[in-house]
């Protein structure tokens, strides 16, 4: 099978090699992946950002179809379609992973870091930890779902957002734009969307936002979320990877507001004492989501709700994607196909 590996030398290109198809081992499930979608993490994977693996499988927003179970699986059958997620598998038996925090679990195993993930023709996932793709969701559209999608969904809910509530999204890019469409269509809030980029202001705007601010056209950001919002907005959920915007977030939430931190900016954000105190401010981590968040942000992507922004390429085309990546060139979701470019005629099947 081929796989997209982090390279063997432990830095530089991301490499495409041939490598012999898994066994399958007891708890574990074969899948034939489908779609894999390329994220910022992989990019920080592959330049040992975490530490190195060399030769590693990268990849984990795959989805796919169960090929094949070990005798004691129970909660998948062969032609269920499922997912590879960063959040691969937990120990099941520590205080996180026993009060619905799992993601938090001290032995948490990775998928394309600490175990191969779904850039591959085929994957072994742990099969009680593969969430299931429901009918109706496109599987290239799910595979954005698996670690974009969950992750804003997660936050949001962090973010303790109501109905009729106001939300600013902080960074509407890959996550932004889907934290919008989470927030305007399944938690029927009001939304402001902030970035420095028109582009994506303007699809934030088509996927949902109530209002668009461009961060370096007005000068008091904050200022006017307060007042478009009311007095300050819920809660604020920020992708952006900018201190900047996390300062701004903690200055947009109106008294027992909310700020959720997503994005990774290797900084520290100032947050003011006399503020948190006075106003009851509460900030939050959110690290992407358990499987049942994943099951429910499924679902609202099969109902139509959220509706990811994906473009496919083939699996030969990642060491392409990365170097792109790495450029800040890429726009939306990049997700291999791996069965693009297999035939001669183009069409993108297997035949
Ligand atoms: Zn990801
Ligand atoms: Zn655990």
């Amino acid at each position: 099978m081929k796989a997209v590996v982090v390279n063997e030398k432990g830095s530089g290109e991301v490499q495409v090699i041939e490598k012999e198809i898994p066994k399958v081992g007891p708890g574990e499930a074969l899948v034939e992946v489908e779609y894999c979608g390329v994220c910022h993490t992989d990019l920080h994977v592959a330049n040992g950002d975490f530490g190195k693996v060399p030769g590693r499988i990268l990849g984990h927003e795959g989805i796919g179809i169960v090929k094949e179970i070990a005798p004691d699986v129970k909660s998948l059958k062969v032609g269920d379609r499922v997912s590879i997620a960063w959040f691969f598998e937990g120990c099941g038996v520590c205080e996180y992973c026993t009060t619905g925090r799992e993601t938090l679990c001290r032995e948490v195993k990775n998928a394309g870091y600490s175990v191969d993930g779904g850039m591959s023709e085929y994957c072994l996932v742990t099969a009680d930890y593969a969430v299931k793709v429901p009918e109706g969701l496109d599987p290239a559209q799910a595979s954005s779902i698996t670690c974009a999608g969950v992750t804003t969904y997660k936050a949001i809910k962090v973010g303790d957002l109501k109905p009729g509530q106001w939300v600013a999204i902080y960074g509407a890019g890959g996550l932004g734009n889907l934290a919008i469409q989470y927030a305007k269509h399944v938690f029927n809030a009001h939304v402001i969307a902030v970035d420095i980029n028109d582009d994506k202001l303007a699809l934030a705007k088509e996927v949902g936002a109530d209002h668009v601010i461009n961060g370096k056209k007005v000068e008091d950001v904050p200022g006017l979320i307060k007042e478009l919002s009311k007095g300050g907005v819920h809660s604020a959920v920020v992708t952006a990877v900018s201190k900047v915007a996390f300062n701004q977030a903690i200055d947009s939430v109106r008294p027992g507001g909310k700020v959720v931190a997503v994005g990774l900016p290797s900084e520290t954000m100032d947050l003011p004492i006399v503020k948190t105190v006075l106003d009851g401010i509460e900030v939050i981590g959110s690290l992407v989501g358990t499987r049942k968040d994943l099951e429910e942000a499924f679902q609202f992507g099969a109902e139509g709700k959220v509706v990811p922004v994906v473009q496919t390429r083939a699996l030969e085309d990642a060491p392409e994607i990365f170097k792109e990546m790495e450029e800040g060139k890429i726009q939306g979701r990049m997700v291999l196909d791996m069965k693009k470019g297999k035939c001669g005629c183009g069409c993108g099947h297997n035949h």
